[in-house]
């Protein structure tokens, strides 16, 4: 699988079914939204409020691993309401002015999505406070002693934005927002259904074994379910009669050197640094980076979290350290030690490294 398809949390082209001159797999309505149940009715009266009093929504932040839905709500949200989206992301927005010039052509109720919102630069963050809770901005015209500031009022617009991480925002941001919604990884039967959905749209031959296989090794992620979907697909295609059942299902993912955890070649590389060359560690985080040739940010927003809801890895202050369920998973007999001592037991907390 390559690395960028994962990484970017970008609206992926093969979502929108643009790569492949197929069917789109997002889901349109709230209703065809799969999981995520609590989630989804929190939204369902909070729009449905808004709609009733003929108010935009409030703010919302989603905040959770690449994949798990956050672009899609925000285009559910236009769309019950009836409002355009307007889609942008933290780095593009480099200057005060280039978010300045999306919010003043803004129409009530429309939807602002902004992804890596902890990207954004201060200063443009800044422009965002006002906007959020005023509807308001400060448009600064002319420079030095002669800079004169004129306010300029807003449409009544929705914020919408993602973030992997609801830490990496500030508080002052996070305060604005009426609500804060993490996303979480999905069930094994949610991720079935987000497979059985798919393969309908996309007319592929599946039956429910074949979509529990695919929903089980797709890392509680529904873009990993699509991705591992199309694979076994053209796995089904080549190598059999295009039937996916339980057995095409499994062959096709080792093909694809998906393991029975899901892991693939990336993620497997982390937990074997830490095994094999840094002893089940404790090492710390940009070390393991370096150690396996990616960003730290990559490591710690896309690896880590479901190695370590899967008990693979623990965070400790002293560093990443491997479980015995990781040595285990590689095949590789624990070292005397890998008891992780004292401290062993921070691990849900997490280390400046
Ligand atoms: P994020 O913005 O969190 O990175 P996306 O919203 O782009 O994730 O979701 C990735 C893809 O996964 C979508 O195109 C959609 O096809 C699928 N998907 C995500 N969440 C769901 C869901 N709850 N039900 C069905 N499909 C989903």
């Amino acid at each position: 699988m390559a690395r960028e398809e994962l990484l970017s949390p970008d609206d992926q082209p093969e979502d929108a079914g643009l790569l492949l001159n197929e069917p789109g797999l997002r889901p349109k309505t709230l209703s065809e939204f799969v999981g995520q149940s609590e989630l989804k009715g929190h939204l369902g009266v909070m729009l449905g409020a808004a709609a009733r009093r003929r108010e935009a929504a409030d703010h919302l932040l989603f905040a959770g691993p690449p994949g798990l839905g956050k672009t899609t709500l925000a285009n559910i949200i236009a769309a019950e309401m009836g409002t355009n989206l307007q889609v942008t992301s933290g780095p593009a927005l480099e200057r005060a002015g280039d978010l300045a010039s999306i919010l003043s052509k803004l129409e009530d109720g429309d939807v602002l999505f902004i992804d890596e919102i902890h990207r954004l630069p201060r200063p443009v963050e800044e422009v965002l406070y006002p906007a959020m809770e005023d509807f308001r901005i400060d448009v600064v015209l002319g420079k030095g002693p002669a800079a004169r500031s004129i306010p300029l009022d807003l449409a009544r617009f929705t914020l919408v934005g993602a973030t992997t991480r609801t830490g990496l925002i500030t508080g002052p941001l996070r305060d604005r927002f009426g609500l804060v919604a993490r996303l979480d990884y999905y069930e094994v039967d949610d991720l079935q259904s987000i497979a059985m959905r798919a393969a309908g749209i996309l007319e592929v031959d599946i039956d429910e074994g074949g979509a529990f296989e695919i929903a089980r090794r797709s890392r509680g992620t529904p873009r990993i379910a699509n991705r591992l979907l199309r694979q076994v697909r053209d796995y089904a295609e080549v190598e059999r009669d295009g039937h996916i059942s339980a057995e095409v299902a499994k062959d096709g993912l080792s093909f694809f050197g998906v393991d029975e955890l899901g892991l693939d070649k990336a993620s497997r590389a982390v937990l074997d640094s830490v095994c094999r060359r840094f002893g089940g560690g404790p090492v710390g985080l940009s070390t393991l980076a370096i150690s396996v040739s990616e960003p730290t940010e990559t490591v710690e927003d896309v690896y880590e979290p479901y190695l370590i809801q899967q008990g693979l890895l623990m965070r400790t202050p002293r560093g990443r350290v491997a479980t015995p369920a990781a040595y285990a998973h590689l095949g590789m007999a624990p070292p005397p030690a890998t008891s992780t001592g004292p401290g062993s037991q921070t691990g849900l907390f997490d280390s400046d490294d």
